[in-house]
């Protein structure tokens, strides 16, 4: 059975960057069937450690966020995210889902904006590679948005793969560094649940198998949902059909070591529909 574990904390259910409009409401009670089970943990999000923030951000920037009243969650948002990963690389759990209430993949060295406060993704690599003896991380970033800030910190490293949905599309020399343009296909019309999870499983699952990962990381957005404010046309469905996909490209690639972070996305109801399905099928049916 897997053990999976979830991370959450009720100050991301109130007021926030990425939860103005209260997205998390109906949490944790949207998920108590799921924290029931046996092989399922529930972690309260610890913050994250100064120490650690100063490793990828700069003091003024911290000073900055401080100053931010939106950024009141960005502190158990990261360190859940942290904790989820080093739980996962140092193999106490075998997959994990972290809520956040600020979001983490527009935050870079010296910069923060659209919803994000600390970049979580890669604190929580820096963390585990001090920690658990780790190295590689395969990251697929499925938010409507390029991942900006996460780009800008991984860029020149190797042992990162970086597979971005957005609106470009780019290969770095290396193959590590990569974007994948689905604004196009949006533009072309058609079926995009299946013309999406197409692209997930061509661009990302092959590279992520011949990565070989220690832990794979899904930052996943509903913000792509064709009533959300990042819409690419998508449909309610469509999410659990990516998880199916990602959690199995996890199970090849790094022995299902699988953390999938929560990024943009503003709707309550969708937060309620599709959240609890992704917890389930990481938690195996
Ligand atoms: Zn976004
Ligand atoms: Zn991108």
């Amino acid at each position: 059975m897997r053990r999976t574990g979830i991370f959450y904390h009720p100050s991301f259910s109130r007021r926030s960057y990425l939860t103005v409009g209260r997205r998390l409401a109906d949490f944790p009670a949207a998920m108590q069937h799921i924290l029931e089970r046996p092989n399922v943990r529930y972690y309260e999000s610890p913050a994250v450690s100064e120490e650690l923030l100063l490793k990828v951000h700069t003091p003024l920037m911290l000073q900055q966020v401080r100053r931010d009243p939106f950024c009141a969650t960005a502190w158990h948002s990261a360190g859940g995210v942290v904790q989820a990963v080093a739980e996962v690389a140092a193999g106490n759990l075998d997959n994990a889902f972290a809520f956040i209430g600020a979001g983490g993949h527009h935050a870079g060295r010296g910069y923060f904006w659209g919803y994000c406060c600390f970049n979580d993704v890669v604190l929580a690599i820096v963390n585990a590679r001090e920690r658990c003896g780790v190295r590689r991380f395969a990251v697929l970033d499925t938010d409507a948005h390029h991942g900006d800030g996460t780009r800008e910190l991984i860029e020149d490293d190797p042992d990162i793969l970086h597979v971005c949905f957005c609106g470009t599309d780019a290969v770095s020399a290396d193959g590590t560094k990569v974007d994948v343009d689905v604004y196009a296909l949006a533009e072309e019309g058609g079926d995009m649940d299946r013309e999406y999870l197409a692209r997930v499983e061509r661009e990302f699952v092959p590279r992520a198998v011949a990565f070989r990962p220690d832990v794979t990381i899904w930052y996943f957005g509903f913000d792509t949902h064709l009533m959300d404010y990042g819409s690419l046309g998508l449909s309610e469905r469509c999410y659990p059909r990516i998880a199916e996909v990602v959690i199995k490209a996890a199970e090849e690639a790094s022995r299902g070591r699988l953390v999938v972070v929560l990024g943009g996305g503003s709707r309550t109801d969708l937060a309620t529909a599709i959240i609890p399905k992704i917890l389930q099928q990481l938690a195996g049916a």
